[in-house]
């Protein structure tokens, strides 16, 4: 099958290092839990300019550079590779392609047959999300998000696979699973 994958947050854990960026910045104390949407300002205030502004600052630092996998994507991701097609689908923009080549070569070596940038930061703002149209373009079979928002114009053959977080409770479509973890997103795999 082939199967898309988002980045951040489901192969690599951006939130907990970007919210202690965040936290320095802002004198705050805010944990992961405390997320309740896609952008943060939803919940913590500010701008969305001000958000996509300090997160491209984070993604100059060395914390950034560091990131690391989210639990149990290691070993899911090197399972799926043997058996299907797995391409990259990150909103990242592209500036920051030879940055993502080396996060993922580090923890995700040759995994991925292709990776694809859609400069969508902090998700989409206005109509259908630029990532929603690719992912239209690629038609997987399988698409790996954290966003519930990018899952919602799926192509009508494609199931969407939504990795929980606190900012993804809202309720799913008929197409989108719910996996608490990579070890469920595994079982789902195995059983469309
Ligand atoms: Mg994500």
């Amino acid at each position: 099958m082939k199967i898309a994958v988002d980045v951040d947050a489901v192969l690599l854990d951006l939130v907990t290092p970007f919210l202690d960026f965040y936290n320095e910045r802002h004198k705050t104390s805010f944990e992961t839990h405390m997320v309740k949407h896609y952008n943060f300002h939803k919940s913590f205030g500010g701008t969305l300019e001000s958000e996509v502004a300090l997160l491209m600052e984070f993604c100059t630092t060395e914390a950034f550079r560091n990131l690391t996998p989210v639990k149990g994507s290691v070993a899911a991701v090197k399972k799926l590779h043997k058996k299907h097609e797995l391409i990259i689908v990150t909103s990242r923009n592209p500036g920051l392609k030879k940055l993502t080549e080396y996060q993922l070569n580090k923890y995700f070596p040759n995994c991925f047959d292709k990776i694809i940038f859609t400069n969508e930061h902090c998700g989409p703002q206005k109509g259908k999300s630029k990532k929603a149209i690719i992912i239209s373009k690629i038609n997987p079979d399988i698409v790996i998000e954290d966003c519930l928002d990018y899952l919602l114009d799926l192509p009508k053959a494609t199931k969407g696979i939504l990795l929980n977080y606190p900012w993804n409770q809202n309720k799913l479509p008929k197409n989108v699973e719910r996996a608490m973890d990579w070890k469920q997103v595994l079982e789902i795999i195995e059983n469309v």
